[in-house]
């Protein structure tokens, strides 16, 4: 069975083909119309995300959403962590928005966590989801030049996801550990 990765964004992309692939399911991209993101969770931005790419491949499709929420800031980013500061900002932009926003938060008040939403719809409407959070804290700068998004300033441990290879990264992240839920729920979900 074939899936469609409904995602406009290419690092996620990159990540959930070589954490899916190894694991035996098979994924595809599309050119897919642009979805408005007006859910208040992870999990209902998954949802808005694998359907609409559903309907219009009528393939199953697997949608990510996910996001950091950083516990000073009462969880935000949170589901805005794409547009935080703004619709067309870069990832150095909003890390810099984020480390000024917690310019004076000392290093014990500065836990976050990453937290990734899977779903996938199948075009019967059938609908398998997972979710896996990542706990960590924000740094005070930048380091590591690997992954992508907020990855330079969150620290698991002394590193940075910055910092890791992509192995070390799937192992313990959020999408790793989601994706790896989902495809055990999804075995399941095939054998029966
Ligand atoms: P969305 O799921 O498309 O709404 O976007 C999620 C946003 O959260 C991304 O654009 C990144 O800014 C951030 N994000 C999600 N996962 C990661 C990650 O693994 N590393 C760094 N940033 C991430």
């Amino acid at each position: 069975m074939k899936f469609i990765i409904a995602t406009h964004n290419k690092k996620k992309l990159a990540e959930m083909e070589r954490i899916l692939n190894p694991l035996g399911i098979e994924v595809s991209t599309a050119q897919l119309q642009e979805v408005d993101e007006t859910g208040t969770t992870f999990a209902e931005n998954a949802y808005l995300k694998a359907n609409a790419a559903c309907k219009e491949t009528g393939l199953p499709a697997i949608a990510d959403d996910s996001g950091l929420a950083v516990d000073a800031l009462n969880g935000a980013p949170g589901v805005y962590s794409a547009r935080y500061a703004g619709e067309y900002a870069t990832d150095i932009q909003k890390m810099e928005k984020l480390l000024h926003e917690l310019k004076n938060v000392p290093k014990e008040q500065r836990t976050a966590r990453f937290v990734c939403s899977i779903c996938c719809v199948f075009p019967n409407g059938d609908c398998i989801t997972a979710e896996a959070n990542c706990e960590g804290t924000i740094a005070f700068e930048l380091t590591g030049d690997g992954g992508f998004g907020y990855d330079p300033i969150f620290l698991v441990g002394e590193q940075s996801f910055g910092q890791l290879s992509d192995e070390e990264k799937d192992r313990i992240s959020h999408r790793g550990k989601a994706l790896m839920l989902f495809s055990q729920k999804l075995q399941e979900y095939l054998n029966n």
